[in-house]
């Protein structure tokens, strides 16, 4: 068994361009919008497997949210993750960012043997960033945020993370375990790879765990474990965009287009 245990924690989103809001409810109707890895997502992952790469390390994905998401996550295996644990059950439904993280504590804490977790800077949908200051809280580990360089220093026991700062950058150091977050865009995901693709998406082993598995405490999951409440929504107005229909032969609306054009030149 490899020493070092990464966690990468993985939403499931819906593709942004296909979510409807509900004229009525106000709600999110995500019903026909297809799902896919929470892009920034992706950029943690491939900070754990260059870990992977260079350390005698497993990773595994861990990610909160319906039975289905199985499939998307395999995605990841074929990238060269280890394993697959989702947490899924009704009592988990409604959970806003405290909920959420407690759940996903729960199942570190299950796993027993974590050294590091990995997490997106924020999703695609929820945007709230709050996941992994969140988590760390809950593990009560260290925690550098936004990095988009990462080193392990196995006989100190150490992570140091790089950041971008306003001019410069910054290198923090944090005992291990500890909890960190990646920048949005920090490397290039690598592609799958095509020798471990049946392997990932026919055996890679994903483990579903509900409520019990975790031995959660119910007053912390789902709706009733989140204090959050959704009091109102706004529709951003949408100005109506200025345009003027040319007519004529073609030489007449190029001419007319550039009159039009010559207003911009400066
Ligand atoms: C009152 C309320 C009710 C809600 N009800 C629901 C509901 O019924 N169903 C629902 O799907 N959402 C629900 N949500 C949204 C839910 O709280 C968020 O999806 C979740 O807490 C993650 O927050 P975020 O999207 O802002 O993540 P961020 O903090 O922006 O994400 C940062 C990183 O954390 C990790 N991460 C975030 N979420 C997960 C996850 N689920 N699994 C693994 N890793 C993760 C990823 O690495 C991600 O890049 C509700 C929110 C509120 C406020």
């Amino acid at each position: 068994m490899p020493k070092l245990h990464i966690v990468v924690c993985v939403k499931i989103v819906p593709k942004p361009e296909e979510v409807r809001v509900d004229a009525e409810t106000w709600r999110l109707d995500r019903g026909d919008a297809r799902s896919e890895i929470n892009p920034p997502d992706m950029n943690a992952m491939e900070v754990a497997l260059r870990l992977k790469d260079h350390h005698d390390a497993r990773v595994s994905l861990l990610s909160m949210g319906p039975p289905f998401f199985t499939p998307l996550l395999r995605v990841a295996l074929a990238m060269g993750a280890n394993h697959i644990h989702l947490l899924s059950d009704r009592a988990f439904a409604g959970a806003d960012t405290l909920a959420t993280t407690y759940t996903l504590a729960r199942a570190i804490e299950t796993l027993g043997d974590v050294d590091l977790v990995i997490c997106g800077e924020e999703s695609s949908d929820g945007a709230t960033g709050q996941v992994p200051a969140g988590l760390a809280a809950w593990l009560d580990w260290p925690q550098i945020t936004m990095v988009n360089e990462v080193t392990l220093d196995t006989t100190s026991a150490t992570v140091q993370g790089r950041r971008e700062l306003e001019g410069g950058h910054e290198v923090l150091a944090a005992p291990l375990p500890a909890v960190l977050s990646v920048q949005t865009a920090a490397n290039e995901p690598r592609f799958m790879d095509f020798d471990l693709k049946p392997w990932a998406f026919a055996e890679g082993r994903a483990t579903v765990w509900d409520q019990a598995a975790l031995s959660a405490d119910a007053a912390y999951l789902g709706i009733d474990g989140s204090p959050t409440q959704v009091s109102g929504l706004t529709e951003a107005p949408t100005r109506a965009r200025k345009r003027e229909m040319l007519e004529g032969t073609v030489d007449e609306m190029v001419t007319q287009l550039s009159a039009l054009l010559a207003r911009w030149e400066l």
